[in-house]
């Protein structure tokens, strides 16, 4: 079965309220969904994780056990929930596995996110064991790209960053501030990417445990800082600020398993990089932030 664009629901948060049960149980039941992608999530960047885990964990945890339960009761016939990488015990070996899941202490900076993910991943497999519901689960890398948030408060470090050295460039500031040593590396895939590989997995994945979704590369923050430097604002001097946290060390997927199901990524980090800051150019008056 493809997916047509002309089928496809969506519920932003003014029509649809995720975190109310009684409103999700109707939605469904009005609207009869046949395949369920929960992409939704409070979500930010490593300050906002670790100032409120209590909502990161509630709201998360609620929309997603709210999800599973209106799909189950009304007859979905596949749902894919999505998580992050950051669920994964801070210190795994690296490459991450998709069997690493559960086997260590968590970072404690997105410990609220992380824990009501888990919670979601378990209840897929719950639902599939107890009900034989096709539910599957995927952790994709930190993302990028068109339609970002770009707070200038508390957004993830891509938009942030981006967002900053397009005004310094404005204003004419010679200094950009970056948060933490520059020492954390990270993988990032595009938001289209994932888009893709969220359709293939619906056609080509149904087990229990979650599949990890990337571009099996990453870089480290002061290289990926030194790559948006050159790409919006080669003349400015970088300080980093090290009393902001690094959050995890590292946390690159192990994409074997999705590379061996037939899919791969197609857009590497400069040009998803580039691409992305040719849209906020464009977009600059309207951006989400
Ligand atoms: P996460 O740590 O993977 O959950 O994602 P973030 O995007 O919040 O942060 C990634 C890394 O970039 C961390 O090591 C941050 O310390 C670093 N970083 C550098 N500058 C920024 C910034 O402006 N915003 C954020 N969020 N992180 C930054």
């Amino acid at each position: 079965m493809r997916w047509q664009g002309t089928n496809a629901l969506t519920a932003d948060r003014h029509e649809l309220d995720l975190r109310d049960a009684a409103a999700v149980t109707q939605w469904f039941q009005a609207q009869r969904p046949g395949r369920v992608i929960h992409a939704a999530g409070k979500v930010g960047g490593i300050l906002a994780n670790s100032r409120e885990p209590a909502s990161f964990l509630h709201e998360n945890l609620t929309m997603g056990t709210n999800i599973l339960r209106a799909a189950w009761e009304s007859g979905v016939e596949k749902l894919l929930m999505l998580g992050s990488s950051c669920i994964y015990p801070r210190e795994c070996p690296q490459p991450i596995r998709e069997e690493y899941l559960n086997t260590g202490p968590l970072e404690p900076t997105n410990q609220g996110y992380a824990i009501a993910k888990i919670a979601c991943v378990m209840a897929c497999d719950a639902y599939r064991a107890q009900y034989g519901c096709s539910f599957i689960s995927a952790m994709p890398t930190n993302l990028y790209g068109p339609n970002d948030n770009f707070h200038p408060g508390d957004p993830h470090v891509i938009p942030g960053m981006m967002r900053r050295f397009h005004e310094a460039k404005q204003q004419g500031e010679r200094t950009v501030v970056i948060w933490g040593s520059g020492e954390p590396r990270r993988e990032f895939t595009y938001v289209d990417d994932l888009a893709e590989a969220c359709l293939f997995l619906m056609e080509h994945y149904d087990e229990p445990g979650s599949i990890n979704v990337g571009i099996g590369e990453e870089v480290s923050i002061q290289e990926l800082v030194e790559l948006l430097r050159e790409i919006v604002y080669p003349e400015c001097e970088l300080q980093f600020d090290r009393s902001k946290p690094d959050g995890t060390p590292r946390k690159l997927l192990d994409v074997t398993r999705i590379h061996g199901l037939g899919w791969i990524h197609r857009i590497g980090l400069r040009d998803g990089i580039e691409q992305t800051y040719e849209w906020f150019v464009e977009n600059r008056d309207s951006v989400r932030q």
